[in-house]
């Protein structure tokens, strides 16, 4: 399996892809093309366990890994580190809507699905490709990212981690997960702006030639823990492999038979990574693409337009306040059938004017495979608790725009096709938003309301979270946008 860019056409080997992170050109790495499962290893996910299942996906797409290292890898990431026997449990909320748990790991959020693994396969990929050198994760996080990434790359041997968030972008207890974080190689620093300008900046930095030189110097090489790292999204493609064997083994859908996805999404990761099962043979039928206010993806799903020249902002579920979703270069590659050349352009209009509009023809494949839908705040918070009152399900406010979108489209469609809902936060990461839903006024600092959400619920407040009040915070800072290589350049000196 070689990889190649999303915006021209030179292959490089999986090690290669991850222990890079992005392409010379600015693109993406993509699979050259999609394996595909057959019938007898289908057998052997379903009846396999989690750990089982990654293996076998991982082995598709990491060729140029012995099965040993997967082994290890896979091993190492999912044992004793989730809060349950399964990292992405299944669950029935009401007849065909099914969450997919995806936050039991140690930050409670999903990312740490793909998180607790990427440091093993940076590191085993960096010792084939960058044999001695150090690698340097850069990250641009809207608050969940950034700690998942700190906790899995924390004191791992032969990197440094540096993280930069929205310093008013995160909330109360993302930022604290993030100011406190422990570890020999890892640095955190706020930005007065956005997560778009944190990421704007932090792509920018990537293909600077003189930063790459300032490394090289230093025998350090750059990578990234951000999902346009393919070393992210292999990972998450197996929760969706997973959720079909799930649904299959226990009685809920007939093998073969198709069932809907619905992602709250930010930077179309997680998403993108639904979309892959299915070009691997996993009977999905349709899309359904969650937005907050910040509705740029639901729009574009509507028009074929991209316009990230708009108002941003600032909304109860911080992690999918976004207005350049990263990974949608990755679905335009395939929607343009490969074509690199219609990427590269997309992406050079999207630099200069901010919008792009996308041919008829991938417009057209682009709403047979999607829906879009968005919500804003107020109707964010009536799902939680209608879910809470009705079906007694807490859900955090990114999930809760997943089912209200979801719901309205099963609604107006008639569309009652079994449908996997990513559920992708612990509710207790973002109490001072779910207690009003629950029709609870919020007392007290962070820690008293984890304390009153759990009241309400009879639910057990994340350890990882209640651990937090004690801890000691590491790193203060918050800097201008513009000095983010500065910071950068301190930080390894
Ligand atoms: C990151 C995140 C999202 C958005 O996921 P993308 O892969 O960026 O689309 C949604 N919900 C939560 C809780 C997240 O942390």
């Amino acid at each position: 399996m070689r990889y190649t860019s999303t915006r021209s056409c030179s292959f490089v080997t999986s090690a290669q892809a991850i222990a890079q992170g992005i392409a010379d050109d600015g693109g993406l790495f993509v699979p050259e093309h999609f394996p595909q499962i057959d019938d007898a290893t289908m057998d052997q996910l379903i009846s396999g366990d989690y750990k089982t299942r990654a293996k076998i996906i991982l082995s598709y797409y990491l060729t140029d890994f012995t099965a040993d290292e997967i082994d290890h890898c896979v091993e190492a990431a999912y044992t004793g580190t989730f809060d349950n026997e399964d990292p992405a449990p299944l669950v029935e909320v009401k007849k065909d809507m099914h969450l997919l748990e995806l936050w039991h790991g140690p930050t409670c959020a999903f990312k740490d699905m793909a998180l607790q693994l990427l440091p093993h396969l940076l590191t085993t990929a960096a010792k084939k490709v960058n044999a001695g050198k150090t690698s340097v994760i850069l990250v641009a996080t809207s608050g969940d990212t950034g700690k998942a990434a700190l906790d899995g790359f924390a004191d791992v041997p032969g990197t440094k981690i540096i993280v930069f968030y929205p310093q008013n972008g995160v909330s109360a207890m993302q930022k604290l997960q993030m100011t406190t974080q422990r570890g020999n190689n890892v640095a955190v620093c706020g930005i007065f702006g956005n997560f778009d300008q944190a990421q704007s900046g932090v792509k920018a930095i990537f293909s600077d030639a003189a930063m790459k030189d300032y490394l090289a110097g230093r025998k350090m090489s750059f990578s990234s823990a951000n999902s346009i790292n393919f070393g992210r999204l292999v990972p998450q493609i197996v929760y969706y492999v997973s959720a079909y064997c799930d649904l299959v083994k226990q009685g809920k859908l007939q093998r073969g038979k198709s069932f809907n996805v619905a992602v709250p999404t930010g930077n179309f990761g997680n998403i993108l990574a639904a979309v892959y099962a299915k070009e691997m043979g996993i009977p999905i039928k349709k899309f359904i693409c969650a937005s907050n206010r910040n509705s740029v993806l639901s729009d574009f799903i509507a028009t074929g337009t991209y316009d990230r020249n708009r108002e941003f902002f600032l909304t109860i579920s911080p992690s999918m306040d976004i207005l350049i979703s990263s990974n949608l270069e990755r679905m335009l590659h395939l929607l343009a059938g490969r074509d690199a050349k219609v990427v590269a352009d997309l992406m050079a209009q999207l630099k200069k004017e901010g919008k792009y509009t996308i041919p008829s023809a991938m417009l057209k494949e682009l709403q047979t495979l999607f829906v879009g839908g968005f919500c804003d705040d107020a109707a964010t918070q009536q799902t939680i608790g209608n879910l809470f009152e009705t079906d007694h399900y807490l859900a955090d406010p990114h999930t809760a725009v997943a089912v209200n979108v979801y719901e309205r489209y099963r609604r107006e469609s008639g569309d009652a096709t079994p449908c996997v809902i990513a559920s992708t936060a612990s509710p207790y990461k973002f109490a001072q938003a779910v207690l009003p839903a629950l029709g609870v006024e919020t007392s007290g600092d962070g820690f008293a309301m984890l304390q009153q959400l759990a009241d309400k619920s009879g639910t057990k407040i994340p350890a990882p979270l209640a651990q937090l009040r004690d801890a000691a915070v590491l790193h203060p800072a918050s800097i201008d946008p513009a000095d983010m290589a500065k910071f950068i350049c301190e930080t390894l000196a």
